[in-house]
């Protein structure tokens, strides 16, 4: 067996060890084997990658590789390793932007090594290589900008409203048209002229397309943008001849579109909307209505309320993973069961920064699995709930989404939190969330407001019991 086939053969276990790693990341309980399987086939294809390097093109390119193996690697460990977990998405998104970039180099070289390097293809494939090379160039190109702007947008670095350009609509189509039209014009007639043109193009088009989305809708480009940068892998695998890449690409690319289709069912947001740049959204009026006084309560009342209670639904979001409160929150989580009171946890599918946020907190705080329940499967029991503790959640509980349809996040499923008799809710003032929205549960007859850090406020109620 030659070392190209062992290599081969190693890249089908690795696409296997991938497959794998994506079923375990479905469940709590499997998520920790499908992270081995995730790392174990990386391993394998890094490995194939280098031996066949070595075979192919000598000790310099091991060389090469080794070197740019070693500073990629030392900079992700360093940089995963600092990451506060409320930073992940940007991080996420940044890291798509490499994967945006790296596949415009690969499209690039594809056409200097056929153009300028004077490698020979044969006649009948040389227009479906000046075919890869424009499509792959072109979803690196948008993968690129549209991250970058994303992960702008997330470390709060440029302003989360969408921009709403004159004709925006019309603007993306433009560029889809001219994308098909310098396609063909370079699958005829290949220059360095319209591979430029149409680098520029899917530039501006990426950083339109995120641009033009507004906060709230951010969850599902994150997850779009993972999609992306799967196909623009895929595209550089065709490029590349590289069958893992192929494999590995299409399963990014299509969990990533999968799991946008689903987010965009959970927020009741139109999935072609949101992948075309906020399509039809129209803005809704400001939101600066009077919505009268909010009551306040202190720690030790809050303590006197759970004593009380019969059933108590804990809904958290981005300010539990802020204050780190998760691990107060077991505990008092803890104490109450102990003194008999059912305790529930309600988990928004976009509470906090990043899909599964609120799970992989309090699974690090070891709170069990089956308590934890998703929206859909809890919102019908807050009628009959004593007590919900909001802590540090402000969208994803917001009643606008429900009765006002002028609310900018009008028509998005929220936790129905102010159905239950009380409602306590965590924060440090009475600032809006992520999407930049007044919520009137703050202000309902129910709800009281215990402001501070999450973590110290929750800390007093358990010292409180
Ligand atoms: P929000 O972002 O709406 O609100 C979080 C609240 O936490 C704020 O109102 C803030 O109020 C409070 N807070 C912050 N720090 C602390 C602290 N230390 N102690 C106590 N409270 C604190 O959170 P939600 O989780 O309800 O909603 C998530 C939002 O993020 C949605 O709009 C979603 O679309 C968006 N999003 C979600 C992503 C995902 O994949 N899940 C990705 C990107 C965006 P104050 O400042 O007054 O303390």
């Amino acid at each position: 067996m030659t070392l190209a086939t062992a290599a081969q053969a190693a890249y089908i276990v690795a696409a296997l060890l991938f497959i794998l790693s994506l079923a375990g990341l479905s469940k709590h309980e499997t998520a920790r084997s499908g992270v081995a399987s995730g790392i174990s086939g990386m391993v394998i294809a890094l490995a194939a990658t280098v031996v066949l390097a070595a075979d192919g093109s000598g000790t310099l390119a091991v060389i090469l590789l080794a070197a740019a193996m070693a500073i990629g690697g030392a900079i992700g460990l360093w940089r995963a390793r600092i990451v506060e977990m409320t930073a992940m998405p940007e991080l996420i998104a940044i890291l798509h932007s490499f994967v945006g970039l790296a596949a415009v180099m690969v499209g690039w070289n594809g056409f200097l090594e056929v153009e300028v390097g004077g490698t020979r293809l044969p006649g009948s494939l040389l227009g479906i290589h000046h075919a890869e090379v424009s499509i792959g160039v072109f979803i690196g190109a948008l993968t690129f900008t549209g991250s970058v702007v994303a992960f702008l947008k997330l470390s709060a670095r440029i302003d989360a409203k969408p921009m709403m350009l004159p004709g925006k609509n019309a603007l993306n189509l433009a560029a889809l048209a001219a994308f098909a039209v310098l396609t063909v014009v370079f699958v005829a007639s290949p220059n360095l002229g319209i591979l430029v043109a149409l680098t520029v193009v899917a530039l501006l088009l990426g950083w339109h397309l995120v641009a033009s989305i507004g906060g709230g809708d951010m969850p599902v480009v994150v997850s779009m943008l993972n999609s992306y940068s799967g196909w623009a892998a895929a595209a550089s695998g065709f490029l590349l001849d590289n069958n893992l890449l192929i494999v590995t690409g299409a399963l990014v690319g299509s969990s990533g579109a999968y799991l946008s289709y689903v987010m965009c069912q959970a927020m009741n947001r139109s999935f072609i909307s949101v992948i075309a740049g906020g399509f039809g959204i129209e803005a809704g009026p400001a939101g600066d209505r009077d919505y009268g006084e909010h009551r306040e309560i202190t720690a030790v009342d809050t303590a006197g309320l759970l004593k009380e209670a019969k059933s108590v639904v804990i809904t958290p979001g981005y300010g539990m993973a802020v204050a780190q409160a998760q691990y107060p929150v077991a505990e008092l989580t803890r104490r109450l069961r102990e003194r008999g009171v059912e305790v529930r946890f309600g988990i928004h599918p976009v509470a906090g920064r990043l899909p599964g946020h609120m799970n992989v907190l309090l699974a690090e705080a070891k709170v069990p699995y089956d308590i934890v329940l998703e929206m859909d499967e809890i919102n019908d029991d807050f009628a009959t709930t004593s007590v919900v503790l909001v802590i540090g959640a402000n969208d994803t509980v917001n009643p606008a989404a429900v009765e006002d349809p002028d609310s900018p996040i009008a028509g998005m499923p929220v936790l129905r939190v102010w159905e239950a008799d009380n409602v306590v809710v965590f924060k440090r003032s009475m600032a809006t969330g992520y999407a930049g929205v007044q919520n009137p549960l703050f202000f309902r007859h129910n709800t009281s407001m215990l402001f501070g850090d999450a973590r110290q406020r929750v800390e007093e109620i358990v010292a409180a019991l």
